[in-house]
């Protein structure tokens, strides 16, 4: 059972509401950690006398700014740019930039506010931050995008630098803009500082396995909750939901793992074959050629396009949400579970509603939430740091056992911390607790920052 929000909370919880109006993702985020930390006041009085929560909910710095550029035609184009600095007590900002026509503030600021936790679960130095834009790149040529992510970065580059603030890619971001906007920030500062951007290139600082490091770290946590209640992917079907970066690496991993994907989606429809997504279609469709998953059915004659399709009816023991967030709701969670749905890991950012999360939880599915599941992208970027701090490169086989090892302790921290709180097998609270418990720590160390 999620708790219920501690009296001593609901005030500051009030106080969120009234100081960022409209900001309904942000709420959203805030409330599900806010009712967490109850018990935590109980044994740590100190930070509420430090008003850490308080703190924590108050971004350290917002950043908006025009970005103006020329598309192909010629014609003026003006988006806005965001960079919300959420957190530093525990490393430099890290966090990722989103490019989406849905961006505004409040999606910035849950993304900052979950990567504070996220990050601070991996067990490695760094904050939480969180940018991006309002930018559309559907439809829009390389030059386009080219020439909007070199005025985003002429903005931007005044916030960055390796020990302040390293940004790194989310939906509508990956190597090919993380490029021009790393050409544009060593243009601008005359410096080749590998470590001011991760996710970046592999021939020019990037990190193996960082590409996969997401769809991966989500299948390894949903195989350790698999296993902490002695079961295994081994012959479950699975769903994932979105095909970009995240859910083709997780459709390769649990495929490897036994699992067998039936279904996978983007904005406008989902493709089911019941002989399981094939890997390299779907890899040349999306990676190479940047088309559409209708045409996904074209290509394969065993698979079939629903337009418009719920990918939650689709009968799975395993879902693995990976498109975006508040994407199964509470009825789709009951689908899911009716359906003989066990185990449920967030790949995507915050893409169960408060609603559907309860019903997991009340139903003991074993439910990995986006802040433990998915930690291991971010994780990755802080070993691509590692790299470039050393000017090393680590091989595709150590990196990837250095990421299992840190999602199996994102788990038992996670899994421990549930029950030391008296919620087992509740890993909604032990991710919410366990990465409370260590910034705050670090922040009632630094005095009043
Ligand atoms: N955007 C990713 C996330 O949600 C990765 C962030 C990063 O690598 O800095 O965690």
């Amino acid at each position: 059972m999620p708790c219920k929000m501690d009296e001593k909370l609901e005030p500051i919880y009030q106080e969120v509401l009234r100081r960022n109006p409209g900001e309904t993702e942000f709420h959203q985020a805030v409330r599900e950690v806010l009712e967490c930390l109850g018990p935590v006041l109980v044994k740590r009085p100190e930070f509420a006398e430090q008003k850490i929560i308080q703190r924590i909910c108050e971004p350290e710095r917002q950043i908006i700014f025009r970005v103006p550029w020329q598309d192909d035609r010629g014609e003026v184009q003006i988006n806005r740019g965001f960079r919300v600095e959420f957190n530093s007590a525990l490393g430099p900002y890290k966090g990722g930039l989103r490019f989406h026509p849905s961006v505004y503030l409040g999606i910035i600021k849950f993304l900052g506010f979950e990567q504070i936790f996220k990050n601070s679960l991996t067990g490695l130095p760094i904050g939480g931050a969180k940018g991006g834009s309002d930018f559309d790149p559907k439809g829009r040529s390389a030059g386009e995008v080219m020439r909007f992510c070199q005025s985003f970065m002429t903005e931007l580059y005044r916030h960055l630098g390796e020990h302040t603030d390293v940004p790194a890619g989310d939906t509508g971001v990956g190597a090919r803009e993380l490029g021009f906007m790393f050409g544009q920030y060593k243009r601008i500062t005359n410096r080749y500082e590998s470590g001011v951007l991760t996710g970046k290139g592999l021939d020019w600082g990037g990190s193996l396995v960082r590409k996969e490091a997401t769809g991966y770290g989500t299948v390894f946590f949903v195989a350790e909750m698999l296993r902490a209640r002695g079961d295994s992917l081994e012959g479950k079907t699975c769903v994932v939901s979105g095909s970009g970066n995240v859910a083709i690496y997780s459709i390769e991993k649990a495929t490897e793992l036994g699992g067998r994907v039936v279904a996978c989606s983007d904005s406008n429809g989902y493709v089911y074959d019941e002989h399981g997504i094939r890997l390299d279609v779907l890899r040349q469709l999306k990676e190479v050629e940047r088309r559409r998953i209708r045409e996904y059915a074209d290509l394969v004659k065993t698979a079939r396009y629903v337009e418009d399709g719920n990918i939650w009816t689709v009968p799975c023991k395993v879902a693995l949400p990976s498109a975006t967030q508040n994407e199964i709701n509470g009825r789709d969670a009951r689908t899911l579970i009716g359906n003989g749905c066990i185990a449920v890991g967030e790949g995507a950012n915050m893409p169960t509603t408060p609603d559907g999360v309860r019903a997991f939880l009340d139903a003991g599915v074993a439910f990995g939430p986006g802040k433990a599941a998915n930690a291991g992208g971010v994780a990755t970027s802080a070993l691509e740091m590692q790299q470039n701090a050393s000017r090393d490169s680590w091989s595709f086989e150590y990196t990837e056992k250095r990421l299992h090892e840190i999602m199996r302790n994102i788990h038992d921290l996670c899994h421990q911390t549930a029950e030391e709180y008296g919620t087992p097998g509740n890993y909604v609270n032990g991710a919410n607790i366990a990465g409370f418990i260590k910034v705050a720590s670090a922040m009632a160390a630094m005095g009043l920052i």
